[in-house]
């Protein structure tokens, strides 16, 4: 196994992905590290359109399209009354967004980077991160392997474990947890939208996960989960829609925490968080691999700049973090605030105080 890099990423999630291939074409020596073998299940199915040119600029469109995902058309939602109302995609400049495999589509990103030159080491945990020589870093990893690196990347999700053990703290905003299960469903690839609906409990969201299985979604707090299939009974499109339907996976429970991450080194080091590990959304934004694709752009461009001896550039791309989490919280206040069906709940209580 290599022992020394100059630029080691923890995760190979979108984030970790993304910004591993911008940088392997930069020249950069990368290794990616990666716990999993992108063996279980995963969530995050319902991409925006907002993907298609950053896959384009990434250089993994037609990867993309030969995954043969389905389009998705926009999302149907009962929230705030009765009625449905439809959002389309159609409006859009890229008409549509997808409905994809995230297994699938997390392997075509992680394997682009090695296309590009970066180093995948798959099962292999960050189990600690500490500062070395020259301001690099030494990463202890779970096959009892040490790493040296000149810059590393924290592209571990929610949990932002690297971040945390170079002594980030986190701002957390909610106890969101995402209930997640998959149908068999021979019906699903005639519904190229996303359906949303509310109920008492939390939020309901249900998308087709290509032609034959469906992913049903329940988005309440962690604190607050109840039985899974009375709680399914309450929400009526919802069951409706994978009746019959023989389940593949779950109930399970995936954190959804809002979260920004709070560094408190005074950006003197030459680490990076992207993705959820920089700033974590609510799945309601739907917008959390666009982020990821996005913040690993804005990362490489800052690893680069650092690179080129303007180490500056890490307190610019914090602070264009905060702006984007600012701005992501006034927007959640107003997703919410248009719900008001349940004034007795304290799920939706919580969002409305
Ligand atoms: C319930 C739920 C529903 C969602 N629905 C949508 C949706 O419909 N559309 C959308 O765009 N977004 C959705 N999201 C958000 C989206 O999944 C994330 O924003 C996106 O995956 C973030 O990408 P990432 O690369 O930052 O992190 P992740 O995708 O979380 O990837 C992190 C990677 O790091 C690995 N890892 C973790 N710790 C270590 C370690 N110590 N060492 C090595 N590897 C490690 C993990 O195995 C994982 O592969 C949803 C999220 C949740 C929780």
């Amino acid at each position: 196994m290599v022992k020394d890099c100059d630029i080691a990423i923890a995760g190979a999630g979108p984030g970790g992905a993304a910004i591993a291939r911008q940088l392997a074409q930069s020249g950069c020596r990368v290794v990616l590290l990666e716990r999993s073998r992108f063996d279980g299940p995963r969530v995050g199915e319902s991409l925006a359109p907002a993907v298609q040119p950053l896959l384009t600029e990434l250089g993994v469109w037609q990867e993309f399209v030969d995954l043969k995902s389905l389009p998705s058309y926009g999302t149907r939602s009962v929230w705030g009354g009765p009625q449905e109302a439809e959002h389309s995609h159609l409006l859009n400049p890229y008409l549509c967004g997808w409905h994809v495999d995230r297994t699938a589509f997390d392997r075509l990103l992680a394997h682009s980077a090695v296309r590009a030159g970066a180093q995948l080491l798959l099962g292999t945990q960050v189990l600690r991160c500490v500062s070395g020589a020259n301001g690099g870093f030494v990463l202890s990893l779970s096959e009892g392997n040490e790493l040296h690196a000149g810059f590393v990347i924290d592209a571990t999700g929610r949990g932002s474990t690297l971040a945390r053990k170079l002594g980030a703290k986190s701002l957390t905003f909610d106890r969101l947890v995402g209930v997640a299960a998959q149908f068999e469903n021979a019906r699903a690839g005639a519904r190229c939208y996303t359906l949303v609906e509310t109920t008492p409990d939390g939020w309901w969201y249900s998308a087709p996960v290509g032609n034959e299985r469906s992913v049903v979604m329940l988005m309440t707090d962690g604190d607050l989960l109840p039985v899974w299939p009375e709680a399914l009974g309450r929400a009526g499109l919802t069951s409706a829609g994978v009746a019959g339907c023989e389940l593949k996976w779950g109930p399970r429970v995936f954190s959804a925490v809002s979260r920004r991450l709070q560094r408190t080194d005074r950006c003197h080091k030459r680490w990076l968080a992207v993705g959820d590990a920089a700033l974590a959304v609510d799945p309601i934004s739907g917008s959390g691999v666009v982020r990821a694709l996005q913040t690993a752009k804005a990362a490489a461009a800052t690893v680069l700049s650092c690179l080129s001896g303007d180490d500056s550039a890490i307190a610019s791309y914090e602070a264009d973090r905060d702006e984007e989490c600012t701005e992501y919280l006034f927007k959640r206040i107003g997703y919410y605030g248009l719900e008001r069906r349940w004034p007795n709940s304290p799920f939706w209580q919580r969002r409305l105080r």
